[in-house]
């Protein structure tokens, strides 16, 4: 049994049905907090940093060490999975990025991000008007509306976010059991679409050989503040995200994500030291310098639903 996933709400024990977020609770809480749905014991993780790149990690709630959810509920992997897809079909009706099979697992259809992302790239390159549906229209004329287009960013943003909140590797092989990432008639791995700041050096090396030919997943903590440059053709506001520091071959390199914002609207949710999940199609920046030790690369975002916070606010 795993140890479900990262939480941002709690109950308290001696409070009956009241639910609080994590930025109403403190450490002094340990011992009374129970999970909201199904009461198992729960403890909250104060704010920390992490790693060499000093990352910040908010506060929030997770299983005691020997306290399992009970079956499905809302905050185990399963429970989370079915949740998430039965939220994505009431707007996907006809074609729906999860698909049951019939072993009780999911199909994740890459294919429909693929075409989503070239819809939300044509709106916005037109002018971002939305007056007819030709926009919307692929060749297989399934996007149909710009509510049909966000639910497929939200559905798989939320199957990402799920994902970065898994704490353990028993509960990661159980997400990889129930959601099968399909990729033109195949499939893809899931360390192929989701890279945390773990992992970003293979996300840019994968990107600087040019071999990435599908959306991806990061998961990018934000540095800074948002910044402007109004020549930039498509994406004129861009936000810095914290690093990955590497050594490789006693060699030491710095890896930074960058969110490039095809709208002002976009970064209006996002302020330093938030992390976030990010579903676009990314690319490398050149190493003009074979000394630098910095390598950065990008993503696209387009519409608001391509990306979700890793903990709610409240
Ligand atoms: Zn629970």
């Amino acid at each position: 049994m795993g140890k479900g996933i990262k939480m941002e709400f709690a109950k308290k024990k001696d409070s009956g049905d009241a639910v609080f977020h994590v930025s109403k609770l403190q450490k002094s809480d340990n011992e009374n907090l129970g999970c909201r749905y199904c009461g198992a014991d729960i403890q909250y993780v104060s704010a920390h940093t992490r790693g060499a790149s000093k990352t910040p990690v908010s506060a929030h709630l997770k299983l005691w060490q020997d306290a399992e959810h009970r079956n499905s509920c809302g905050y185990s992997v399963k429970g989370a999975v079915e949740f998430l897809v039965a939220d994505s079909k009431s707007v996907e009706n006809t074609n729906p990025i999860f698909v049951l099979q019939n072993d009780g697992s999911y199909l994740f259809r890459m294919n429909i991000l693929i075409d989503a992302q070239k819809v939300a790239q044509n709106i916005t390159e037109s002018g971002g008007r939305f007056e007819s549906s030709e926009h919307l229209s692929t060749r297989r004329n399934y996007i149909r509306s710009e509510e049909q287009l966000a639910s497929y960013f939200r559905s798989a943003a939320g199957i990402v976010k799920l994902r970065s909140l898994i704490q353990e590797s028993s509960d990661v092989e159980e997400l990889k059991r129930l959601v099968k990432i399909q990729y033109k008639n195949g499939f893809i791995s899931w360390n192929d679409f989701y890279y945390d700041d773990t992992r970003y050096h293979i996300l840019f090396n994968r990107l600087a050989k040019g071999n990435l030919p599908h959306p991806v997943a990061v998961s990018v903590t934000l540095k800074g503040t948002v910044g402007l440059n109004k020549e930039a053709r498509y994406f004129p506001w861009s936000f810095q995200c914290y690093s990955q520091i590497n050594e490789e071959n006693k060699k030491r390199r710095v890896y930074i994500p960058r969110l490039q914002l095809a709208k002002e609207s976009l970064h209006r949710s996002m302020s330093d030291g938030e992390t976030f999940l990010i579903v676009g199609d990314a690319w490398s920046n050149k190493v003009k310098d074979d000394f630098s030790i910095f390598r950065s690369f990008n993503i696209s975002v387009y519409n608001k639903s391509q990306f979700k916070k890793e903990l709610d606010a409240e």
